[in-house]
């Protein structure tokens, strides 16, 4: 049999081109997927599980294709400052100088944290997920390799990735849609107070001071990476200097992702990724959730019930639907009106599983072909842009099907009745990634 992505064409929202493209690989049938993973220094917020549950979705629909996926999600284990201008304390030896234990207890204590609550959301592990701190020498080349080509400097044992010498042949700014123009003149005032050459220029390698905890040893000393650099190490080494699609949070576009182009740009004289896809912030209360403030909900928070926000417990399957009811680069607000609405919707779903299984056809019956019409339906939602919620709406569509066989308005032939069965449990179970939470009591209990 074919694969099946031979019958689909699927379309992405490329947020480099600002546009839905054909999606074609670079190697038939083989897709390479990097997702920016966590940063581990506390635990991972629900805004933080709505943006790895996109790509899960993502990466579930392009295995459902029949794509062979190598999908690279990594860990943020260092390098990663308080500010995102590369300034401020490395987040993880900040929390392991407040608790008072190795910056690798910290990360191995959140790391843990992390799969676990990805486990209750039922997401599939990455093929491969490689940590930062295990890809210095990777990271150190690549930086060796950008210097030699004349796009970054060194200064008292840091190195800096030259923003204006980059631009000069390159668009930097082209991923975020931001002009080096502006970022000059926002940024006039900082001048002086730094080492480096202009204030938009960022860390591709930075001195460690006696005092701080992380540190390797580099052609410039003993230092630690910047932020960027990593994901570009490690994307490169299992993807190649050229992939198919790099996914993160929206938030993530800028400084991040415009780094990453630039760094691989000047290293390898090439566009690194074909398609970026960015899946869009949770909210509460309308405000981005995030760790840095209070706005924001532990997971074993909601799966326990005991919050200030909510007033009952909601499973981890109810929670991944109702984040599926909108569209990954959609905003989305949390509430419990909102939880409850997706509670009904999701059980009307689950029985309806239930009703198919006392389900008969009828011999000698034509097929319909509007069964078939519902099934490309299904496949039309996921094949524009991975729309979920159309999918879910279509997903109702096959319920009503199933009630009207049930009470006997509606007969089906054996094929027709297949078809139905096949396609509402590859898309439920397979493709969303929903589950039964009566019967699977690990996934609701609270992580710690
Ligand atoms: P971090 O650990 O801070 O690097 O974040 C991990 C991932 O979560 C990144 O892809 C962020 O873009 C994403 N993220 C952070 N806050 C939110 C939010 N409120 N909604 C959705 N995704 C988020
Ligand atoms: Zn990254």
């Amino acid at each position: 049999m074919q694969p099946l992505y031979h019958k689909h064409s699927l379309q992405v929202f490329n947020s480099l081109s600002r546009k839905k493209e054909a999606f074609n690989p670079i190697k038939e049938g083989y897709v390479g997927l990097y997702v920016c993973g966590p940063t581990v220094y506390s635990n991972v917020h629900l805004g933080n599980c709505r943006t790895f549950m996109s790509f899960d979705t993502i990466y579930r629909y392009l295995l459902h294709l029949g794509y062979k996926v190598r999908y690279v999600r990594n860990i943020t284990d260092a390098g990663h400052l308080e500010n995102d201008a590369d300034t401020g304390e490395d987040k993880i030896a900040k929390k392991a100088k407040l608790e008072q234990v190795e910056p690798m207890e910290v990360v191995q204590k959140y790391t843990v944290d992390f799969h676990r609550t990805l486990e209750h959301f039922n997401l599939l592990s990455p093929s491969i997920e490689p940590t930062a701190t295990g890809h210095i020498i990777e990271q150190i080349e690549i930086i060796k390799e950008i210097l030699e080509k004349g796009f970054a400097y060194e200064v008292n044992g840091s190195v800096y990735f030259d923003v204006q010498k980059f631009n000069e042949s390159n668009d930097y700014g082209k991923l975020s849609g931001r002009s080096i123009e502006d970022m000059v003149a926002n940024t006039r005032a900082l001048q002086g107070q730094s080492e480096k050459k202009n204030p938009q220029d960022f860390a591709l390698w930075k001195k460690a001071e006696p005092t701080h905890i992380m540190r390797w040893p580099s052609p410039w000393g003993d230092g630690f990476p910047g932020w960027h650099i990593e994901c570009t190490a490690m994307s490169t080494k299992y993807l190649g200097e050229q992939f198919d699609i790099h996914g993160g949070g929206m938030d993530l576009k800028f400084p991040h992702h415009e780094c990453e182009i630039a760094q691989a740009e000047a290293s390898k004289g090439k566009s690194p990724v074909n398609y970026w896809l960015h899946a869009n912030m949770l909210t509460l209360n309308g405000k981005k959730m995030s760790k840095s403030t209070d706005n924001n909900i532990y997971p074993s928070e909601l799966f326990s019930g005991e919050n200030k926000l909510f007033s009952r417990p909601f499973s981890a399957a109810v929670v991944r639907f109702f984040m599926l009811q909108a569209h990954y680069t959609s905003v989305l607000d949390l509430s419990e009106e909102a939880l409850d609405a997706a509670e009904k919707g999701y059980f009307r779903l689950l029985e309806s599983f239930s009703t198919l299984e006392g389900l008969s056809s009828k011999e000698g019956i034509e097929d319909d072909q509007s069964i078939q019409q519902w099934v490309n339906r299904c496949y039309e939602a996921m094949n524009d842009d991975f729309n979920t919620p159309i999918l879910i709406a279509q997903l109702f569509e096959g319920v009503k099907l199933i009630n009207l066989i049930n009470d006997q308005k509606k007969t089906v032939s054996s094929n027709d009745l297949s078809l139905i069965s096949q396609t509402m449990k590859a898309f439920f179970f397979d493709v969303l990634g929903l589950f039964d939470s009566r019967n699977s009591d690990a996934k609701q209990e609270g992580t710690g």
